[in-house]
């Protein structure tokens, strides 16, 4: 690794730990994908996980990836950012615009603003569910026991196009098991896509099925303060 930089070192080792959970549940490593997230990080560092060969990146808020992705997306067009932080409805139409895939679809008057949202620009950005696995009253996310009906009534009335599910577990020893509950609420409703594992737990969330993990220190380090307000 002598002359590597920090986040191509990262990105080797993380790719080469997702591998190799993968293998061991028994899994096809290309089936687990890695989504960088770089919220509050700066330009340079996305350049950098660029230029080393990645291209699917998340942030977590609207306004801080308006200022930051447009002049990146322009230069790259293979590059792909997923929100998945909360989405208010008044930035909707600005998240529609700039993201391709929105990860935090949480509550029904959402739904309804992106139902709207994509007849009015005539696209469809592609939505995992966001469920509060833990029921947890401080997270947002759908509860685990209204998750079969919400995602009927989104695919169904909305004709919404809900590719997975997403959650963000508890801080506890039960992550497997949380892990494993989206996974059967995402094999119920016969959804291919699981975001879940963040650089904490994402060994673990492989094992439970995760076909999509998210990590931010584990690539980029210790995350720079957020210089915005509050959204
Ligand atoms: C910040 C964030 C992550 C990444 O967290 P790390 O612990 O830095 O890997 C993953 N998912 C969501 C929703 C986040 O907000």
């Amino acid at each position: 690794y002598r002359g590597w930089s920090e986040v191509r070192q990262n990105l080797c080792a993380v790719k080469s730990r997702i591998s190799q959970a993968a293998v061991s549940a028994e899994r096809n490593p290309s089936d687990v994908k890695l989504i960088a997230i770089s919220k509050t990080q700066k330009p340079n560092l996305i350049a950098e996980a660029i230029s080393n060969g990645h291209r699917l990146f998340g942030e977590n808020r609207v306004q801080e990836s308006e200022d930051k992705w447009p002049p990146i997306l322009e230069a790259n067009d293979d590059v792909v950012v997923h929100l998945v932080g909360p989405l208010q409805t008044n930035k909707v139409k600005r998240a529609v615009q700039l993201f391709h895939t929105i990860q935090t679809l949480d509550r029904r008057k959402l739904a309804r603003a992106l139902a709207r949202e994509f007849d009015s620009q005539g696209v469809q950005v592609d939505c995992f569910i966001q469920i509060n696995i833990g029921e947890e009253p401080q997270k947002t996310g759908v509860l685990p026991e209204a998750a079969d009906s919400f995602i009927t009534e989104c695919r169904g009335d909305l004709l919404l196009p809900i590719v997975g599910l997403m959650c963000i577990p508890p801080a506890n020893d039960q992550t497997g098991l949380h892990f494993g509950l989206l996974s059967e609420i995402a094999a119920r409703n016969g959804l291919s896509n699981i975001s879940m594992g963040m650089s904490a737990d994402f060994e673990i969330a492989i094992r439970f099925g995760a076909t999509h993990v998210r990590l931010g220190t584990a690539i980029f380090g210790a995350r720079p303060p957020l210089t915005l307000g509050p959204e």
